[in-house]
This record gives structure tokens, C-alpha cells and sequence, in this order.
């Protein structure tokens, strides 16, 4: 029986080990006055959307790619944005505002959400964002803002229906018949899945296009079809992840909290090669040529992959029976998993500020709130030493949710400042756009 949890190292881009193992690493340290602190990479970000929109194109399809962007708030990656084939999709005024003001245009915005506040639908109007509604009293709303309305009417997905999202079949075709008498253009239809399966998003695709093909006849000019987000992300390699399904237990966390649910840290396929299976299934990509209708996806975490980790300092480590426990300067809300009752299980990963003596040590690793719960790690983790006050704890691939999802003032402790690093050199991310580093 393996008693001890197996390593867990995660997959990383080539700039964030060169970052790590840099003095680079140091100096943001010391000149945010010790962390915690986020990195951000927007070069890994433009990889990820260019290898996105270059899937759709090699399929012959035309589409637009929009950062989901409640993956993570940084400006950043708003710049990235700003080029043929993307967007961003936002969900309130400050998530509109932030992107206008990096420079993406409002027809290169989708504005989605549930019920959305009058001043959310009125900047949108004005801006003229393509806008998602799934409700018929939300069509009332937009019909008396004096502005011609373009939508998508989010589809309530077959396979969930208890989904709190989306007009189920009927609503749905009576939504589209009162578009018509309310001057609004049903600019053709949306859904979001959960789970990271390519074949319900195919399937459901090929329903939203005959979908379109219904609203053309009422005069609606139809061409949009959205699939959402949930763009598969690997963290961990197959077979890592696979050991660690396979032996996992109480045992291998301090106070026995084995998460029930985790994120599917390996899976496949992933990021563009997920756009392409789903593309390929049930000849989606022709079948959306022959129609005339166009892809748009709303990825959030797949574009952040591998673009961003956070640095918590060590404030100390002791004993804890068997293993130690770790306390780092920060908080487990810049680590959002832990608030799901699940856990985050790439490694960290130790820079220490001194050699190291002893051999390697296992460790949880916690908050330095007053919480008993405050924990970043509750499996324990092997270190190559024991972690010292002054040490830094890296954990990688961290900018899909886990960065700035949950943070908040807590102990009026300040948010944990962002860094966007380049080739060159670091700069702080700040709301409005500032000159570029590369
Ligand atoms: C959250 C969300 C996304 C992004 O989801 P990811 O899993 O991060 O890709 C896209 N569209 C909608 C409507 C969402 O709610």
C-alpha cells in the first residue's frame, strides 16, 4: 500500500521554471514588499488564443474566440484581445468598462450572464455588444432601451435540465417569435455545459444551427452560433494523474481531507485540439460552412493555461505527527479551489533562500489567517527540504481561478498585487493600459 501521496508535478510553459529559478523572482519579491504576488504571462495567453482561432480557421470555419473573463481579472490579458478572430465575454459593468478600456471594441464583446442589471444592458446596447438572454422578461427590458438590440438566446441544454440557464424548448421558440414583434435581431444562439466532454457540445452545435436556420425564416438575421466555455486544461501529466486517482485516501492529507471532487487535473483532449475534436464530430465544421453560421467560443481557464503562478512567502514550518505544516504569508482565497471543499493539487514548488541540509520533508501547507480552515494544501507534499522563514512557495499554473476568484481584504490584509512578466523585465498590471513589455 503506498502510504505517502506520489509527487503531482505539474506541466509548465518554459518561461515560468526560467522565471523561478531567476534573480528576476527576487527582485518582485523585495519590490512588493515580500508577497504574496501573482506573475501573469500574456505571451503564454496570445499562444493560447492563436492556437484557438488558428484551430477554427485549419477547419475552414469562421468564428471568434472571447476570454471568458472571469477566469482572471488581470488587464493583462485584455491586450491580447485586441486582434482579428477574439473578443472578451463579461458578465457585469466593471467586467465591460475594463475591457473597453483596453481597447477591445464593443462588437468584440459578449455580454452573458443571468439576469443583468439595467445600466449592464444599456452600456452594452450603446457599445453594441452581441448579448446573450435567457429570459423572455430580460427581452422586455432590452425592447424599451431605445436601441436595437442584438442577442443570442441561450439555449437551456437538454442534457441539464435543471440548469438555471437557458430557455427550455417552448420558451425558447416563443422567445424568437416575440424578438420579432419587440424590432430585436436574434443574431442566432448560445449555450454553456459543464464537464469537458467534446461530444455534447458537437451534438448540441448541430441543434443550434437548425435553430438558426428557424429564426432566418421568422427574418432574423441568424449567422452566431456560441458554445460557451469548459475548454479542457491538463495540469498534471497522464500517467501522474492516473497514480494518483488510483491510490488516493485519507491518508495522504492532514486531517484525512481527501477532497470528494477535484478538477479532472489530466485530461484529453485539451485546449485547441479540444476545439478541433469538437469540430470534427459529427462533421460539426462543415455543416456550419454549408450554413453559413459562425463559431464562437467563450473560453475562460484554457486561455490562461500555463500563463500565471502565485509566490506565497514562508512565514515558518513545525511538526504536525508525521509531516509538518507549512505557514505561508497569504491567504488560501488567492487559491480559490480550497473554497469548493476540493483542493488544487499541482505541487508546489520550494525557492529557497539558503542551501537546504536534512533531505526532503513532507508538508501541508497553510494560511496565515486565524482560520482553521485557511489551508492551501491539506494532502501532504514532499519538499526537497524543510521550507524557512524567508523561503518562497511557488504554486504553478495557478492564473484559471485560483489567483483572484475568492481574494478578498480579509484581516484587511491587501489584495495580492499582479506582475506581468516578459522577456525582459516585469511591470505591476493596473486596471488601464500602460506601455507593454515583451
Ligand atoms: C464561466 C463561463 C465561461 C468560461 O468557462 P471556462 O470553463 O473557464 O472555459 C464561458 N461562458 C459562460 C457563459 C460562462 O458562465
Amino acid at each position: 500500500m503506498v502510504v505517502m501521496s506520489p509527487p503531482l508535478p505539474a506541466r509548465e510553459r518554459p518561461w515560468a521554471p526560467k522565471l523561478r529559478d531567476s534573480p528576476m523572482l527576487w527582485d518582485i519579491a523585495r519590490a512588493v514588499g515580500g508577497g504574496p504576488f501573482h506573475v501573469v504571462h500574456p505571451e503564454t495567453f496570445a499562444e493560447n488564443l492563436g492556437a484557438m482561432v488558428d484551430a477554427l480557421a485549419a477547419e475552414g470555419v469562421a468564428g471568434t474566440v472571447y476570454y471568458g473573463k472571469k477566469a482572471n481579472k488581470a488587464s493583462a490579458w485584455l491586450r491580447e484581445c485586441v486582434r482579428p478572430g477574439a473578443g472578451v465575454d463579461v458578465a457585469s459593468v466593471p467586467e465591460l468598462v475594463h475591457a473597453l478600456g483596453n481597447g477591445v471594441r464593443g462588437e468584440s464583446i459578449g455580454v452573458t450572464g443571468a439576469a443583468k442589471p439595467e445600466g449592464l444592458l444599456w452600456l452594452a446596447l450603446r457599445h453594441g455588444c452581441l448579448i446573450a438572454v435567457d429570459a423572455a422578461d430580460e427581452l422586455e427590458r432590452l425592447a424599451h432601451l431605445g436601441e436595437t438590440a442584438e442577442v443570442l438566446l441561450r439555449v437551456r441544454p437538454p442534457m441539464a435540465p435543471a440548469s438555471r440557464f437557458g430557455f427550455a424548448e417552448e420558451a425558447l421558440a416563443a422567445a424568437v417569435r416575440r424578438c420579432v414583434e419587440l424590432g430585436i435581431k436574434v443574431r442566432g444562439f448560445s449555450f454553456h455545459l459543464d464537464g469537458y466532454d467534446p461530444v455534447p457540445r458537437a451534438e448540441l452545435a448541430v441543434r443550434l444551427i437548425e435553430l438558426c436556420q428557424d429564426a432566418r425564416a421568422l427574418g432574423h438575421p441568424a449567422t452566431k452560433i456560441s458554445i460557451g466555455g469548459g475548454i479542457a486544461v491538463s495540469y498534471v501529466d497522464a500517467d501522474d494523474w492516473a497514480r494518483f486517482e488510483a491510490g488516493r485516501g485519507e491518508g495522504w492529507f492532514h486531517g484525512g481531507r481527501n477532497p470528494a471532487r477535484t478538477y479532472p487535473y489530466h485530461q484529453a483532449p485539451t485546449g485547441a485540439a479540444m476545439v478541433t475534436a469538437i469540430l470534427r464530430h459529427d462533421a460539426l465544421a462543415s455543416r456550419l460552412r454549408e450554413a453559413g453560421v459562425e463559431l464562437l467560443l467563450e473560453p475562460g481557464r484554457a486561455l490562461v493555461d500555463g500563463a500565471g503562478f502565485s509566490v506565497f512567502p514562508v512565514l515558518g514550518a513545525k511538526p504536525s505527527g508525521e509531516h509538518l505544516i507549512t505557514t505561508v504569508a497569504g491567504l488560501s482565497m488567492s487559491l480559490s479551489e480550497q473554497w469548493k471543499g476540493s483542493e488544487f493539487l499541482p505541487d508546489p514548488i520550494l525557492v529557497s533562500a539558503s542551501p537546504r541540509e536534512g533531505g526532503p520533508v513532507r508538508t501541508a501547507v497553510a494560511g496565515s489567517s486565524c482560520m482553521e480552515y485557511d489551508v492551501l494544501t491539506w494532502r501532504t507534499v514532499e519538499l526537497p527540504g524543510a521550507p524557512r522563514f524567508g523561503d518562497l512557495l511557488v504554486y504553478p499554473n495557478t492564473a484559471g481561478y485560483q489567483m483572484d476568484k475568492n481574494e478578498s481584504g480579509f484581516h484587511q490584509l491587501p489584495l495580492p498585487p499582479k506582475v506581468v512578466a516578459g522577456d525582459d523585465g516585469w511591470q505591476l498590471d493596473t486596471e488601464y493600459p500602460i506601455q507593454e513589455i515583451r
